[in-house]
């Protein structure tokens, strides 16, 4: 008894923002950290995770796990701050120990430190002022920082309770925002850009459930868009595990397109086009809206009038956190979150096939109609999820040349080749 009272269990203290725990909300966001936590830790060791008072407890094997632990949960989106926490009884030699151990598996302190020692059982032999200066005595011999009691650099905490004794350190920022799946699910559509990367990250952040959706026009361009995609979703599923690519080939589409429509109106109705087919995805996922990197007046398809005639071509609600945004500040966000390096190489948007030196600045929702009367928009849709590419599992393992397989087959059928041929003369 005497032995297992003498143990050191070091845990983990998550907190989460007091605005995201309003009534009955609380208990759905609470269980939805703990298992986006237990996701994050899958392949390091714990003893449990439990939720206490509002805090989420991950009571680990070792205090020698902490380092790796540490950078796994300051990326799970709902915690606000985190810190390592060793348990001891309350002898002084255990409260030495559970101190030394918190030594070993964080960094010393940087510049000057103080002890800050709270005993709400004031039947425990040692005053808060005796407990704090043989504490600090103790750090200051480990590690040569100097005591600083007013404004310190780093400031131990002991709670020394009837049963057990609590040695803390630093607090660490957490991400904040809200649990990736508690706001519901929603499609996102990604280019290679530096822009829908960022929107994309701010969605997860505030607790999405995110389905990727990239189009392109390979084999008229290059498959180098497809290669970056994966790439970002490799990035962007460390927010979100089992994160889920949809690679949809419209370069024949677009192709039909070029043939039947206003050259000038042809961006505006691609992106009708790509917002058609995100829809028809949401509804098969049960996304509740879908998101897009537009940032007003960025370029010129994201005009004013040109995001409502392109927005009016379906019904869900598109969110667009960048629209108020420069680039620079996108730019920033992309360095910070990891996506800039991908999005820096270049590559051919399939927005830039077949259409004109100088597209449509200011379309109105009849001149995109009128445009598009020429086509069959509903086949062309069934067309483009027809050709769809599903990339679902650990995205280290996604390969590009699985998404261009399918348009290379397709090019084989004659109603496309023929396309672009002239029409055989009747009298033949
Ligand atoms: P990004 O940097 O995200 O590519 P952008 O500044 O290049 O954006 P546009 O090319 O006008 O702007 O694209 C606006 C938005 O339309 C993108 O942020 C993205 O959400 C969507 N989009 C554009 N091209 C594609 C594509 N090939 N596949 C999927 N979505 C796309
Ligand atoms: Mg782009």
């Amino acid at each position: 008894m005497a032995e297992e009272s003498a143990r050191i269990r070091p845990v983990v203290i998550a907190r989460v923002h007091e605005v995201a725990l309003k009534g009955r909300n609380r208990r759905r966001f609470m269980r939805q950290l703990t298992g986006n936590i237990m996701t994050a830790l899958h392949d390091l060791p714990y003893h449990s995770i439990k939720i206490r008072t509002g805090r989420i407890l991950i009571v680990l094997v070792d205090a020698a796990d902490w380092p790796d632990v540490r950078v796994r949960i300051a990326r799970v989106f709902g915690i606000q701050n985190f810190s390592l926490t060793l348990e001891s009884d309350t002898r002084m030699s255990s409260i030495l120990r559970a101190t030394e151990q918190l030594l070993d598996a964080e960094e010393p302190p940087e510049g000057t430190f103080c002890v800050r020692v709270k005993r709400p059982d004031k039947s425990y032999p040692l005053t808060s002022p005796e407990i704090e200066r043989e504490i600090g005595a103790f750090i200051h011999e480990r590690t040569g920082a100097p005591v600083r009691l007013r404004k310190p650099d780093t400031t131990y905490q002991i709670e020394i309770l009837h049963d057990g004794a609590y040695v803390t350190s630093r607090v660490h920022a957490g991400p904040g925002g809200l649990p990736v799946g508690s706001s519901g699910e929603i499609v996102s559509l990604m280019s290679g850009g530096y822009d829908s990367p960022v929107a994309t990250y701010r969605m997860l952040k505030r607790g999405c459930s995110v389905t990727l959706v990239h189009f392109h026009a390979y084999p008229y361009v290059r498959a180098t868009s497809i290669e970056k995609v994966i790439e970002l979703a490799q990035a962007l599923g460390r927010d979100q595990p089992a994160i889920r690519l949809i690679t949809i080939p419209i370069g024949e589409i677009q192709r039909r397109m070029a043939i039947s429509c206003d050259p000038e109106m042809l961006v505006v109705l691609y992106r009708r086009l790509m917002l058609r087919v995100a829809e028809a995805l949401a509804t098969e996922y049960g996304a509740g809206a879908l998101v897009t990197g537009e940032s007003l007046g960025q370029v010129a398809s994201q005009t004013l009038e040109n995001i409502r005639a392109i927005e009016a071509a379906v019904r869900l609600p598109i969110l667009r956190p960048l629209i108020g945004m420069d680039k620079i500040e996108i730019l920033e966000e992309a360095d910070r979150i990891g996506t800039s390096e991908i999005s820096r190489t270049p590559d051919d948007d399939c927005c830039t096939v077949f259409v004109p030196r100088h597209p449509a600045t200011h379309a109105t929702i009849e001149e995109a109609e009128r445009a598009e009367a020429p086509l069959d928009v509903d086949d062309l849709v069934r067309q483009a999820l027809s050709g769809r590419t599903m990339f679902e599992g650990d995205p280290a393992t996604w390969n590009a040349m699985r998404a261009i397989q399918p348009s290379a087959e397709s090019l084989t059928l004659p109603a496309a080749a023929d396309l672009l041929r002239p029409e055989p003369s009747k009298s033949v």
